[in-house]
């Protein structure tokens, strides 16, 4: 399929692309790395009438410390994140998702922006945010805020954006030194989307869990922060009985479609599979 035709901008700063995307309004679309969106207009599902290209500002590309924070620009790749050695120590579980989104071909272009941004709820890294507690650093016609990563989904392909925004930066609080982390994926094939997703960051102290998160991926129409289960877990030494209590509690809360990765049902129950093994490969890996 060929997409329709659209004109092509190619601004080289933010406060351009926010510009020319406000004056655009409903017919202008921020591009990033294009593989989410490309195929969209592909198929006809998206039409916008101009592209807004963020490739060419140099100031959303980067990943950096600032304080107890890592800040990441939002046209980093997923290529990049696996890169990254300051990733690779400080929040490893993102490059341990990277490795699990799409195929290379798709991280060397697709963006951590792009992929936050999309509100797909198949895409893998907002779960994660959610999980690592994640800003996003937004500028639009009113200037910069930040918004909570939790707050951020409100249904699928809608977040908190307006038009004439765009996702600059995400901010991720370096999770504590000795945490243990996971990202387990249930997919088809390699380089499929999730059937179901768990993300888990916990610490333990005494063999009990002293904090825990959890995010699940593509198991309602956004992605969803298990709360409830991590408080269950919370205290416990991760026992069998309290982990089955906790699992129920995550699949309480997913809604997911039946698909072609299969019924409602099954994707809640991959859910909590994905959830109980992300468990014990995170405690596997934290220390205390
Ligand atoms: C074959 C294939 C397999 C895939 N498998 C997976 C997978 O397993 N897991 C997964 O997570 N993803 C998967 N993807 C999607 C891929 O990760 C995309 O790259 C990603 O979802 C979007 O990132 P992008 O940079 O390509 O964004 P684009 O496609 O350019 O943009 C996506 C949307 O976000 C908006 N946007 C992008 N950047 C910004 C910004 N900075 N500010 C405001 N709005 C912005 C765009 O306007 C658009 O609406 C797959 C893609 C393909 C083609």
């Amino acid at each position: 399929m060929i997409p329709g035709s659209f004109s092509y901008h190619r601004p080289t700063s933010i406060q351009e692309a926010v510009g020319l995307l406000t004056k655009l309004g409903d017919d202008g679309r921020a591009l990033a790395g294009g593989h989410s969106l490309i195929p969209m207009m592909k198929l006809r599902l998206a039409s916008p009438a101009n592209l807004v290209d963020l490739a060419g500002i140099a100031d959303l590309k980067g990943i950096r410390s600032d304080g107890d924070d890592i800040v990441i620009g939002a046209m980093t790749t997923q290529h990049d994140l696996i890169g990254s050695d300051l990733l690779g120590t400080k929040i490893p579980i993102l490059r341990e998702t990277s490795l699990q989104v799409a195929d290379p071909q798709v991280r060397y272009v697709g963006t951590l922006g792009g992929n936050v941004a999309n509100g797909d709820p198949g895409n893998d890294m907002p779960a994660v945010m959610l999980c690592l507690g994640a800003t996003y650093h937004v500028t639009g016609k009113g200037g910069e805020r930040r918004i909570a990563a939790r707050e951020f989904y409100q249904g699928a392909y809608f977040t908190a954006l307006e038009a004439g925004d765009v996702l600059t930066a995400v901010r991720i609080p370096v999770p504590l030194a000795g945490h243990g982390s996971a990202y387990e994926k249930l997919k088809r094939k390699i380089g499929d989307y999730a059937t179901a997703a768990a993300a888990v960051v916990l610490t333990m102290s005494g063999g009990k869990v002293a904090t825990c998160s959890i995010g699940l991926t593509n198991v309602a129409e956004t992605p969803l922060w298990a709360e409830e289960a991590a408080k269950i877990l919370t205290g416990s030494t991760l026992d069998a009985a309290t982990v089955k209590k906790a699992v129920a509690a995550a699949e309480a809360i997913t809604a997911p479609a039946s698909d072609a990765r299969g019924p409602a049902h099954y994707r809640t129950n991959m859910a909590g599979v994905m959830l109980t093994r992300a468990l014990a490969r995170a405690k596997s890996k934290a220390r205390g």
